[in-house]
């Protein structure tokens, strides 16, 4: 068995389409994806009008990435095997990518006060079928300009978390989220605890009802996964992991395949968020 459970597609900000990613990961030898778009599932929706059959070796996890806002952090949360059709899972993602709608040209307004004349409609452009519009699309048209050399710069000069054009999204609680996956049908799943930075606050969210810990991360240290593997067995959560795979150049991993669960660890998540054996 090869897993990653934490993929992004183009309905968020990931820079391959969902029929792209499926091939990939079919190339890669995967056996088990998780699609996890921030804030949407419109690229599983996508997938399913399309009826795009999967080959037998590969099966398909219908996942999301919810961001949660807390004082000083931000929280990301997995839901896996997610009803991608469920009613009440629709109307707040509406809710939230209408505000993120709102939201964006404001950070091009604050963005034109600062000299950095970039357009909503260009920002647009360059999200093409994105559902979700957020920072990595802003910051995509501001390198377009010239303005940067690189995305990450644009994060760390002007749109990351205290930057001059930062705007927050609008954001549900922990508490909301954990409902709303559990409403799906879903597994709440605390995406990368490490960049929390706080083990207070996954603590917190762990009380809340997060039932598993994404233990595995490109991100994570040896001594984080550690920790972490602990942690999840103290508290009888799942232990998860995937790539985090946007396919941006320059952030790790830049393929599927390179970074995946172990194979043991794959074993022991079947039954509960991976339904199918090889
Ligand atoms: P948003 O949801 O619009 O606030 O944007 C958040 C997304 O921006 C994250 O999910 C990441 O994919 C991306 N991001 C956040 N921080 C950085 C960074 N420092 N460099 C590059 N991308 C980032
Ligand atoms: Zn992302
Ligand atoms: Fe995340
Ligand atoms: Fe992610």
């Amino acid at each position: 068995m090869k897993a990653d459970l934490h993929i992004h597609t183009t309905a968020s900000d990931g820079r391959l389409s969902p029929v792209s990613i499926i091939k990939a990961a079919i190339e890669a030898g995967l056996s088990h994806i998780a699609i996890t778009d921030h804030d949407t599932v419109d690229g599983l929706l996508e997938l399913a009008n399309a009826g795009f059959t999967l080959p037998s070796t590969l099966s398909l996890i219908p996942g999301i990435e919810l961001s949660s806002d807390l004082p000083n952090c931000e929280v990301h949360i997995l839901g896996y095997n997610i009803d991608i059709h469920n009613r009440k899972l629709h109307d707040q993602l509406q809710l939230l990518i209408a505000h993120r709608h709102e939201r964006a040209p404001k950070m091009i307004s604050k963005l034109n006060e600062l000299g950095y004349f970039i357009t909503y409609e260009r920002v647009l452009q360059l999200a093409d079928k994105a559902t979700s519009i957020g920072r990595p699309h802003i910051a995509k048209a501001l390198v377009e300009k010239g303005y940067f050399p690189t995305i990450t710069e644009v994060f760390i000069q002007l749109i990351g978390k205290n930057g001059p054009a930062y705007i927050p999204h609008y954001k549900l609680t922990p508490s909301q989220v954990i409902e709303l996956i559990i409403g799906a049908g879903g597994i709440p799943t605390l995406a990368h605890p490490a960049l929390i930075n706080n083990d207070e606050v996954v603590m917190d969210l762990i009380h809340a009802g997060i039932q598993g810990l994404e233990v595995y991360h490109p991100t994570h240290s040896e001594e984080q996964i550690t920790k972490y593997l602990t942690l999840a067995n103290h508290h009888q959560l799942l232990i998860t992991g995937g790539s985090d795979f946007h396919a941006i150049a320059g952030r790790f991993p830049e393929a599927l395949g390179v970074f995946t669960l172990p194979s043991a660890l794959s074993y022991q998540l079947q039954g509960s968020i991976i339904h199918k054996e090889y």
